[in-house]
């Protein structure tokens, strides 16, 4: 059975970034056509320039907030005009804040005296952004793109989750809450779904070493892990950090004719973090 990738149509909302511009690419290579909506046009830009030059694939970029459904909407527009009817969506978007990010792990006696370090001092309005961002950054594009797939019956749509939609991770309560939203949003739209031809599945990357985190997962000065490194490293039965690029085929198996079956599952890709208990 072929994978049946080839010339389909794919919006990737926050294409611009480290890990949706690798599965943009992975898209391309495959003869999918892109459109690459970040915030940052430049970005966007810069990845279908990219795009086009090594895959010789049709691609654009293309800026619109994945919070506001207008400008969603006159992208879809445009990305009609230029690649066509949407087959595919990968909701990218996403990430965390310092205003939703309390300074200590734990409330211990250490602390008492700054409350705001903790989840008391957390303010109501990061938290909403934050939550914000994950969620409806993943709900409203999915209400203006998957209008194609209705109209042709068929479709994808992806959704990234995190390791912190099964067990939060300490200090981010705004993004594992909105993370594990994901999780029971992509169940409730695929059975919503599930007699119009469009499937609805994610994937939950494990811990991956970027440019963003490298500053705390490694220490600049001695090139060796940070205390939190070692941590993920330990709880990471592969014992090792996963590369964007190995998130790739997870994705496109679920977009793919291989998957047609399946719809509602969220896929750990994460060196077996999330069924190792640490003991
Ligand atoms: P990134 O910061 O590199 O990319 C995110 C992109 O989203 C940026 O280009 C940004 O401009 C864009 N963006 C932000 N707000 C937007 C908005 N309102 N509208 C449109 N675009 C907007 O992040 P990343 O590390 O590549 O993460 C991508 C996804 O993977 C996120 O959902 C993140 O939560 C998830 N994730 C990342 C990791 C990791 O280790 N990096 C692990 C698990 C899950």
């Amino acid at each position: 059975m072929p994978l049946n990738l080839k010339d389909k149509v794919a919006v990737i909302t926050g294409g611009g970034g480290v890990l949706c511009s690798t599965m943009a690419k992975a898209l391309a290579s495959h003869g999918v056509k892109t459109a690459i909506l970040d915030l940052n046009l430049e970005a966007a830009e810069k990845v279908a320039k990219e795009i086009t030059e090594q895959y010789h694939t049709p691609s654009m970029g293309i800026s619109a907030s994945v919070l506001d459904k207008k400008s969603l909407e006159a992208a879809k527009l445009v990305i009609n005009e230029k690649l066509g009817t949407i087959d595919y969506l990968v909701n990218g978007a996403g990430g965390n804040a310092a205003s939703a990010t309390t300074k200590a792990e734990f409330i211990t006696d250490d602390v008492l005296n700054n409350l705001d370090d903790t989840f008391f001092g957390l303010e109501a309005d990061g938290f909403d952004k934050v939550f914000a961002l994950n969620f409806q950054g993943t709900l409203l594009p999915s209400m203006v793109f998957a209008k194609d797939m209705l109209d042709k019956k068929q479709g994808s749509i992806i959704n990234v989750s995190s390791m912190n939609a099964y067990t939060p991770l300490t200090k981010i309560p705004a993004y594992s809450a909105a993370k594990a939203a994901i999780n029971n949003f992509t169940q409730w739209l695929a059975v919503h779904f599930a007699k119009t031809g469009i499937r609805v599945n994610a994937i939950a990357p494990g811990f991956l070493l970027t440019n963003q985190n490298r500053f705390l997962l490694i220490d600049e000065k001695t090139g060796e892990a940070t205390a939190r490194g070692e941590k993920i490293i330990r709880n990471t039965p592969m014992e090792r950090y996963g590369e964007p690029e190995e998130l790739t085929g997870t994705m496109l198996y679920l977009l793919s004719d291989w998957a047609t079956f399946i719809t509602g599952v969220v896929v750990p890709v994460d060196g077996g973090f999330s069924a190792y208990s640490g003991v």
